[in-house]
């Protein structure tokens, strides 16, 4: 089989990097995105160290030339992307943040400057690249916090969780999804929306009560699913499909 090459944006650390580290077990080449090389170069070889053909890709999906040289890159050293995981994200309001009433929209502009329109920007880029793979899998990395039908229901946890930059930059994430999996059906390629669940990083200073590589664990899984797996334009947990 051909080995598959798999870009993750965001991959020095968390749950990007154990992302990275499965589907490199997996056989898969990966591609670390990281906006830093001080961050990715070592992320890349303590992979590398464990036998995955791993390379770091300087990417930071706010800065247009450096997704337009990874795209350029990624061409001329292997002609195509068979997986894209739209990993990178932030909070700009800590782990507990405030309310929307005292937010500033310079803190929702920049929670959407990386989570939504650096997933447009890399998704752009990279699309000629994965329309070159015989079933080309992009995975954006959502969160139930992005679930509108789970804000309306007092009974579920992501209720009581009001960061309105956070929230509404992965409302808006899974927007984008449904978008471009409407316009590729009928492609190849496969495109959705996928929560790790609640993990402990640095995103929410390790509050999380499961481990990175468990989270990292659905999102290398929807990356895999097979064409008989066939979901496309679907917000997916471990736990299966969540409500938009
Ligand atoms: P981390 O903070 O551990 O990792 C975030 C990664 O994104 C880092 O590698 C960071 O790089 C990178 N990043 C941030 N901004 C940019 C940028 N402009 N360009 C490129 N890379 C960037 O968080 P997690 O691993 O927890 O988060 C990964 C994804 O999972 C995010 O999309 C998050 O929203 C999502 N998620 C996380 C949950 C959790 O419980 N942890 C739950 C649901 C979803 P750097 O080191 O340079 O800052």
């Amino acid at each position: 089989m051909t080995t598959q090459i798999a870009l993750i944006t965001g991959a020095n650390k968390g749950i990007g990097l154990e992302t990275a580290r499965i589907l490199g077990r997996g056989g898969a080449a990966v591609l670390l995105g990281a906006r830093s090389a001080e961050r990715g170069e070592p992320a890349a070889a303590a992979l590398a160290a464990e036998g995955i053909d791993a390379r770091f890709v300087r990417l930071d999906v706010t800065d247009a030339d450096t997704v337009e040289a990874a795209a350029k890159w990624i061409d001329a050293e292997f002609g195509r992307l068979d997986i894209l995981v739209n990993n990178a994200g932030i909070t700009t309001t800590g782990a507990t943040g405030f309310p929307p009433s005292r937010t500033s929209p310079d803190l929702v502009r920049t929670a959407f400057e990386t989570n939504v329109f650096g997933v447009v920007a890399v998704t752009n880029a990279m699309l000629p690249l994965l329309r070159r793979s015989p079933a080309g899998r992009i995975v954006n990395v959502s969160s139930e916090l992005g679930s509108l039908t789970l804000h309306g229901d007092p009974s579920s946890p992501v209720h009581g969780v009001n960061l309105l930059p956070y929230n509404a930059s992965k409302s808006a994430l899974n927007a984008v999804t449904v978008a471009y999996a409407k316009e590729l059906a009928g492609t190849s390629i496969t495109v959705n929306a996928a929560t790790p669940g609640y993990c402990a990083t640095d995103l929410n200073e390790h509050a999380g009560y499961r481990t990175p590589e468990q989270g990292a664990s659905v999102i290398a899984g929807v990356a895999l699913l097979g064409d008989d797996g066939g979901a496309t334009g679907a917000f997916l947990s471990e736990d299966g499909p969540l409500p938009w």
